[in-house]
């Protein structure tokens, strides 16, 4: 269904993964049914939906990476399958008759702000104009593909292909194969690929903390165990400790909870146990300390690099060619197929969201953040746009299950529209000083992070923004969603011509 026949909607949700998707269940859930999602795609879930490169998987475990209202007893594995996780959004659009308001094929270029009516505007890029009084973008971060600035890139005469769009009518098998970078992609992507190529090259410019990964086939008998409330609260609490450990409290509390150097000894142990040749182990160690940026967890990984058709590139590349890859030491390494595992445009202010904002003043919030670096009142709203929330948005992810993310800022603005409509509010903003006063409390809470050792500036991390910002929520999970149920509903302006007539 194309968006050529919407033209006015009470709110407007951009993207149908689970950010959009957990909107739309929030907002029916308090009777504000009148909401559209645009949706560049044509299926639901997001990241789920893009990326399905051989050996995709989440790195969370399964019992917390799902909605705490929705869970499942059928995961296959304790990490499960992207395949799984795209089904599970595909059954979530179905089971919360969200489908009919989903617009598919429908990317959205640009949100501009009308103070005259108090209405965003967006357009699409099949030119529709969809008038909308709230807007709630929940496009991701990790979304759109980084194609490497490499000199050469777009001259390369073989198969090119983006993990996060992979084309599964290329055959790998019997092929000259490399694979330009080491980061979470690539980890899950190298090992499923080596058996079928003739030769796998991988090139690596920065090494990746590898750590092992508790991923194991579910028994009927655990499976038996997930059907009942117990077992499921007791998976999610596992799930969920696990996860709060070794991201927030080892990252966010590292002064106070140095586990960081203790996961190094691990992964250490884990490399030596796995890589044969010791000049191979020292490439893959890297150079900076863990948690400068996001470690990978795979079994298989790192072994693969003992494998005889499988080469480990650590000299810089020079060029692209039409043939292959030439590194800087003058070596040409003859391609068929070019994989890029080269990621994600990041915390970049032209990236979130990923269509142009234009707010009140005219400045784009791309702009806005240039200026004033990158903040969100709670990760969800921004001073100058009015109306506007983003279920990710700078220091509102800590860094653990998405899914906690966006139950708690969908919690949050839900409370916000719930308040604009108790009171007849048609513009709802949060205050420059509220804002002002999270984002000191975030520079004050900061030191304590993992992400200032001195290491972090060899680590090439994509944590770190153009102003050297780590825009992630130094809090633990709980923490933020007991925030998102308590903060001050007067840090928000709500107004309107109906608002002293209802209040
Ligand atoms: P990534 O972590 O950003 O890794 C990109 C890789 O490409 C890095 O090794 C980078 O090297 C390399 N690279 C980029 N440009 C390059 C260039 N010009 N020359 C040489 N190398 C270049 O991207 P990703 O692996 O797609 O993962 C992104 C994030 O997605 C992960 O951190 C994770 O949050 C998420 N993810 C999660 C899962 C999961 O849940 N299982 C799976 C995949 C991805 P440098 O390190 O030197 O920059």
């Amino acid at each position: 269904m194309s968006s050529a026949d919407l033209r006015e909607v009470e709110v407007a949700i951009v993207g149908a993964g689970f950010s959009g998707l957990g909107t739309g269940i929030a907002l029916d859930r308090v009777g504000l049914r009148d909401w559209v999602i645009l949706e560049d795609g044509d299926g639901v879930g997001g990241t789920w939906h893009w990326n399905t490169y051989p050996g995709v998987a989440v790195d969370i475990p399964s019992f917390s990476y799902q909605f705490s209202f929705a869970q499942r007893a059928d995961w296959s594995r304790t990490y499960a399958p992207g395949r799984e996780l795209k089904r599970y959004a595909e059954d979530c659009a179905d089971a919360y008759g969200l489908r009919d308001r989903i617009r598919f094929s429908t990317r959205v270029e640009r949100a501009a702000w009308s103070a005259e009516d108090n209405r965003w505007i967006l357009t699409t890029a099949g030119g529709a104009v969809v008038r909308a009084r709230f807007l709630i973008n929940g496009s991701g971060v990790l979304t759109t593909p980084n194609l490497p600035n490499i000199p050469g890139v777009e001259s390369f005469a073989g198969r090119t292909l983006h993990t996060a769009r992979w084309d599964h009518g290329v055959d790998l098998v019997g092929q000259k194969v490399g694979v330009i970078g080491t980061g979470a992609s690539a980890v899950q992507l190298v090992p499923e690929i080596a058996p079928q190529v003739a030769a796998l090259t991988v090139f690596q410019r920065t090494p990746i903390w590898c750590f092992p990964k508790a991923d194991v086939r579910l028994s009927g008998a655990a499976r038996r165990a997930l059907r009942t409330s117990a077992g499921r609260s007791a998976g999610r609490l596992l799930g969920q400790a696990f996860v709060e450990v070794t991201f927030p409290l080892a990252a966010h509390f590292h002064t106070r909870f140095p586990l960081a150097g203790r996961m190094e000894s691990v992964a250490k142990a884990w490399l030596s146990s796995q890589v044969r040749d010791p000049e191979t182990r020292a490439k893959l160690t890297p150079a900076y300390g863990v948690g400068c940026k996001r470690p990978s967890f795979h079994n298989g990984y790192l072994a693969t690099f003992n494998r005889e058709n499988v080469h480990l590139e650590t000299e810089a590349i020079d060029e692209i060619t039409p043939t292959g890859i030439r590194t800087r030491d003058g070596v040409e390494h003859p391609l068929d197929v070019l994989v890029l595992a080269t990621g994600f445009k990041g915390v970049e202010s032209d990236n979130i969201p990923t269509y142009d904002l234009v707010g009140e003043s005219g400045e784009t919030l791309g702009e806005f953040w240039d200026r004033n670096r990158a903040q969100a009142y709670q990760g969800v709203s921004v001073p100058g746009f009015p109306n506007f929330f983003t279920v990710f948005g700078p220091y509102g992810y800590n860094g653990a299950s998405y899914f906690a993310l966006i139950e708690a800022q969908t919690h949050h603005i839900v409370r916000c529209l719930t308040r604009a409509r108790e009171v007849g509010a048609d513009r709802v903003e949060v205050t420059a000083a509220a804002n002002d006063r999270y984002f000191a409390e975030m520079m004050r809470r900061r030191p304590t992070q993992v992400f200032w050792q001195d290491s972090c500036s060899r680590a090439n991390s994509y944590y770190f923004d153009q102003h050297g910002d780590v825009a992630l929520r130094r809090s633990t999970t709980w923490g933020a969603a007991r925030e998102s149920r308590t903060f001050d509903l007067d840090d928000y302006q709500f107004t309107g011509a109906a608002v002293g007539a209802r209040r």
